[in-house]
């Protein structure tokens, strides 16, 4: 088990688009356990695999106060959905940063399990959310995507400027 590294925006890894699961082989298993471990450490309440730098289509969520219902979708496709919701959301690709957005109220959507049974459920509020952020994830979609124009560029300078920030001071440790 093993802690990961996330990848903070501007990354452009996070606009990678994910890679259906075919296998369901213990480097599957071995990965959804680093997952996890990597979202309870951060902590958050939901990681897709490609904050992680894996191109595979692969979320853990755990919106449980006690962090003891950890949910693992494989393949997930959102396949209803109804009405609205506007809730802050945060991202740990975007550390700090928290902004509104809307989003459907109920869902309903499919997944495989680590054992590549396939499962459909509904998901409401704060889970429903959850889900639907880190679908975008999967295909490179970002949560400041549906923010206006100008909260966008803000947030985009914002984080460019920290990650020249990041630069700076790797290079002055590696001098
Ligand atoms: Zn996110």
């Amino acid at each position: 088990m093993a802690v990961l590294d996330i990848l903070v925006y501007p990354d452009p890894k996070l606009r990678r688009v994910a890679e259906p699961v075919a296998d369901f082989n213990s480097e599957i298993r071995d990965m959804v356990k680093d997952m996890a471990e990597t979202m309870y450490a951060a902590p958050g309440i939901g990681l897709a695999s490609i904050q992680v730098g894996i191109p595979q289509s692969i979320i853990v969520i755990d919106v449980s106060d006690d962090h003891n219902d950890l949910k693992v979708l494989i393949n997930p496709e959102v396949i209803d959905s109804n009405g609205e919701q506007i809730v802050e959301e945060g991202c740990l690709s975007f550390p700090g940063y928290f902004a509104e957005v809307k989003r459907a109220e109920w869902i309903r959507f499919r997944a495989q399990d680590l054992q590549g049974e396939t499962y459909e459920t509904e998901a409401e509020g704060l889970f429903a959310v959850c889900v639907q952020h880190e679908i975008d994830h999967l295909s490179g979609k970002l949560f400041t995507d549906y923010l206006s124009r100008l909260k966008r560029q803000r947030v985009t300078k914002q984080f460019q400027k920290a990650a020249r920030q990041r630069q700076r001071d790797m290079a002055r440790k590696v001098g």
